[in-house]
C-alpha cells in the first residue's frame, strides 16, 4: 500500500490501475492502493488452489488453532482496526470497535465449528451410506464499503473455517481494513495465499473473481443492481452463489406499543452509520390513533442525535462515504418538503441532516427506493391488516420491527412480514450466531448462525455396498 500524504483536491485523476482513499470526514487522501487487474485474480486463484490443497491436509484441531489464533490477533490490534475504520469509512469510533470485535468474534464462532463440521450416517439396505461434507475449493468474497471489516469477516470466516481459501475483493473506497486484516492473518500464521485481498474495481478484478472457473462460489454483498449481474454471470458457471443485498425496512408502531422506547429508538434504527445500513428501518409505519404523538416523541430524539466528527467518543453519526452518495441523498429529498430535521456539519467532508420527511406518498421514490443515507418517511396505517400490507409493498425483504405489547399480534405480523430478519421491541439484526439473509430482492441464502460453514461444502454421499459388486 502506498500512502500519500497531499491533499486530494490536486487535480490528478485516478489513474485505473490505483484507487484512492479518501477520508469522508474530511476529504483528505489517505492512501493509494494499486487495483487488482484480471492477470493479478488469475495469479491469485492459482496461488489459493495450491494453499487450499495444503489448509484441508492440516488436522481439523490445527486448523481451528490457527483460526483461534488469528482472533486474538485481531483482539490484539482491535483498537488500530477501529481507528483504520474511522478513517477510511468515517463510522464512529464506538462501531467501529464494534466491528472489529465481530470479526474476532466470529473467527472464534468459525474456529468452534471445525471439528464439528459432520456428516452423517443414513440406513440403506445392502450397505453403509454417509454423507461427507467437503470444502469448495476457492472461495471469492465481494463485500461493499458500508461495513467493509464485518460483511469481509461474514464469507471470510466461515469458509476458511470449512476448510476452503478465501480471495477478498473489498470495495474501491476501503481497502485499507482487508489488507490489514490479510497481514494479521499471516502473523497469526495461517498459511501463505490461503487468504488474499485484492483491492480493485468491482467491473475489473470483482467480475475477473465471477467470471474465474477456478473460483467455486461467490459471497456478494453490495446494491441490488450489481447483484442482479453477479447472479447472472455466475450462472454461466453455474458457480455457488450467496447474496447479500438492499433493503427498506419497515419499523412498525402499534398504537398498543411503549411509545415513548419506540420513538427514542427510531433515530439509530435508521442512522446508524449515516442511513448507510441494509437493515436501516427507513420505512417509519405508525397506527394512524398515535402518528401525532409519535412526530411529537420523534422530534427531540432526532434533534438530540450528534452528527460530526465519527472520531469523537460522544458522535452518534458520521459522514456519508463519499460525493456521490451525497448527491445521491440530496437527490431524494426537496429541501422543501414537510419533514423533521436534526442538524449535520457543513463540510469539508459528505454531511447531510438527518431527516425524516412526514407528508410523503407511499408511492415516492424516496419511500420506495433505497436511500443509503440519514432518511426515512413516517406513513399511517389504519388496522394490522393495512400494516402488514404497507410493510410487504417493496421488493425489498431483509430486516424489520415490530413495536406492539401485544404478543399475539407480535407473532401474527412477524410471521407475515416477508423479511428474513425480524425484531419485536427492538431493532437489533445481526448477532454472529444466528443467520441472516434476505427475502426477495434481498438476496439468496443466508450467512451466520449455526449452518454458516455448511454453506461453503459440497454434501457427498458414498454408499458402501456389504453385499458384492452386484449391488
Ligand atoms: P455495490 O453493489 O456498488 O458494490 C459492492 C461490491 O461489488 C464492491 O466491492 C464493488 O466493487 C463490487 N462490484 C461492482 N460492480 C461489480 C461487478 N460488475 N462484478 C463484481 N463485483 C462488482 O454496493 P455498495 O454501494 O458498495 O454497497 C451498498 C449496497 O450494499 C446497498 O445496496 C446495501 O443495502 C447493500 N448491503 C447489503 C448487505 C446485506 O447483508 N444484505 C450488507 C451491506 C450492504
Amino acid at each position: 500500500m502506498r500512502q500519500a500524504a497531499h491533499d486530494v483536491n490536486d487535480d490528478h485523476a485516478p489513474a485505473p490501475e490505483e484507487l484512492r482513499v479518501l477520508d469522508p470526514a474530511t476529504e483528505e487522501l489517505l492512501a493509494t492502493v494499486p487495483a487488482a487487474s484480471p492477470a493479478d485474480v488469475d495469479a491469485a486463484v492459482a496461488r489459493a488452489r495450491r494453499a487450499q490443497e495444503r489448509w484441508v491436509a492440516l488436522a481439523p484441531g490445527d486448523r481451528a488453532r490457527l483460526l483461534r489464533r488469528f482472533a486474538a490477533t485481531v483482539d490484539a490490534h482491535l483498537e488500530e482496526l477501529a481507528a483504520l475504520e474511522v478513517r477510511e469509512a468515517g463510522h464512529t469510533v464506538g462501531n467501529a470497535r464494534w466491528e472489529a470485535g465481530n470479526v474476532r468474534d466470529l473467527l472464534d464462532y468459525a474456529a468452534g465449528g471445525v471439528e464439528r463440521l459432520t456428516g452423517r450416517q443414513i440406513p440403506v439396505p445392502g450397505g453403509l451410506d454417509v454423507t461427507i461434507l467437503e470444502p469448495l475449493g476457492v472461495v471469492g468474497v465481494i463485500a461493499p464499503w458500508n461495513f467493509p471489516m464485518p460483511i469481509a469477516a461474514w464469507g471470510t470466516a466461515p469458509a476458511l473455517a470449512a476448510g476452503n481459501a478465501v480471495l477478498l475483493k473489498p470495495a474501491e473506497a476501503t481497502p485499507l481494513t482487508a489488507l490489514r486484516l490479510a497481514e494479521l492473518a499471516l502473523e497469526a500464521g495461517l498459511p501463505e495465499h490461503l487468504f488474499q485481498v485484492l483491492p480493485g474495481h468491482g467491473p475489473v478484478a470483482g467480475a475477473a473473481l465471477v467470471d474465474h472457473p477456478g473460483v467455486a462460489k461467490i459471497v456478494f454483498t453490495g446494491s441490488t443492481a450489481v447483484g442482479r449481474q453477479v447472479w447472472a454471470r455466475s450462472g454461466e458457471h453455474l458457480k455457488r452463489l450467496t447474496l447479500e443485498l438492499g433493503g427498506k425496512s419497515p419499523n412498525l408502531v402499534f398504537a398498543d406499543a411503549d411509545l415513548e422506547t419506540a420513538a427514542a429508538a427510531a433515530p439509530m434504527s435508521f442512522l446508524d452509520n449515516c442511513g448507510q445500513d441494509c437493515c436501516a428501518r427507513t420505512r417509519i409505519l405508525v397506527q394512524r390513533s398515535v402518528h401525532e404523538r409519535f412526530l411529537d416523541l420523534l422530534a427531540p430524539a432526532l434533534e438530540a442525535v450528534r452528527v460530526g466528527d465519527p472520531a469523537d467518543e460522544r458522535t452518534d453519526v458520521g459522514p456519508l462515504i463519499s460525493a456521490a452518495q451525497l448527491a445521491r441523498v440530496r437527490s431524494y429529498v426537496d429541501p422543501g418538503a414537510p419533514a423533521l430535521r436534526g442538524t449535520a456539519p457543513e463540510g469539508p467532508g459528505f454531511w447531510f441532516p438527518p431527516t425524516v420527511l412526514t407528508g410523503t406518498d407511499p408511492d415516492a421514490r424516496v419511500a420506495v427506493e433505497e436511500v443509503f443515507g440519514p432518511v426515512a418517511v413516517v406513513l399511517p396505517f389504519e388496522d394490522e391488516a393495512d400494516a402488514i400490507r404497507l410493510a410487504n409493498a417493496t421488493p425489498y425483504g431483509l430486516s424489520g420491527s415490530i413495536w406492539t405489547r401485544d404478543v399475539g399480534r407480535a407473532l401474527r405480523v412477524s410471521g407475515a412480514v416477508r423479511a428474513g430478519n425480524l425484531s419485536v421491541n427492538s431493532h437489533s439484526s445481526v448477532r454472529y450466531w444466528t443467520p441472516f439473509g434476505g427475502y426477495k430482492q434481498s438476496g439468496i441464502g443466508r450467512e451466520l448462525g449455526p449452518d454458516a460453514l455448511t454453506a461453503f461444502t459440497e454434501t457427498k454421499n458414498v454408499f458402501i455396498s456389504t453385499e458384492g459388486p452386484a449391488q
